[in-house]
């Protein structure tokens, strides 16, 4: 059987479990690091035991179970950090801060790149696509690659639920229009990686979620 061009592994990372991905291209083993929001050393270890060489760091979001530490791991892989949108330049100053109410490390940091719906990332040989899908916050975004339907959308969508939505600047309205305008074209059959919880297929969530479902939206 030919092997896949894309593989993942999930390690839920931090106090908050928080799903951070290990993503690489088994072409050239060279993968990237979506939401290392803390645990290093643990990710240091997945990273060895699956042979891939951490080339960057990408972020779907501001907050500090998905980024606090990012900085910081950037600084000792020695890699670029790219995303989220730059809309989230207020949640990554706060780190310090919030990280000191979750027991996180938290640090502040400049990516080497922030990202804008339509932009493509490279990992190895793939290239992933990024939509912007404010509502959670105003500058989250989601990874996307097409060839294996496969989405990794942080706190935007999860299995029977959604992104909360009451933090500073997330918004409701923003949210579903971000779920149902930029996730669900991507496919029912598209897997999701969401920032907390078991994975789900798009489809799944439209046929049966309570909130963001097809029969949800239809009254
Ligand atoms: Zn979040
Ligand atoms: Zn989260």
């Amino acid at each position: 059987m030919k092997e896949p061009p894309l593989r993942a592994a999930i390690i839920p990372v931090t106090p908050l479990q928080q799903n951070c991905t290990l993503i690489w291209c088994t072409a050239t083993m060279r993968g990237a690091f979506v939401d290392p929001g803390g645990d290093l050393p643990r990710l240091k270890c997945a990273a060895t035991q699956s042979g891939v060489t951490v080339e960057k760091i990408l972020l779907t979001h501001g907050h500090i179970d998905h980024c606090g530490q990012a900085g910081l791991f950037a600084e000792q892989f020695g890699v670029p950090i790219e995303g989220p949108h730059e809309a989230d330049r207020f949640w990554i100053d706060r780190l310090s801060t919030d990280g000191q109410k979750y027991g996180i490390d938290g640090r502040a940091f400049e990516p080497s790149r922030w990202l804008n719906d339509g932009d493509e990332v490279t990992v190895g040989e793939l290239t992933l696509g990024v939509r912007h899908c404010p509502g959670h916050t105003p500058g989250h975004i989601v990874f996307h690659h097409a060839p294996s339907q496969l989405a990794l959308v942080g706190d935007v969508l999860f299995k029977g639920s959604i992104g909360r939505w009451d933090f500073p600047r997330g918004n409701h309205q923003q949210l579903i229009e971000s779920i149902t305008t930029r996730l669900w074209p991507m496919g029912d059959d598209t897997a999701f990686v969401p920032g907390h919880g078991p994975m789900s297929t798009f489809g799944h969530e439209r046929r049966t979620n309570p909130l963001v479902g097809d029969a949800a939206l239809a009254v």
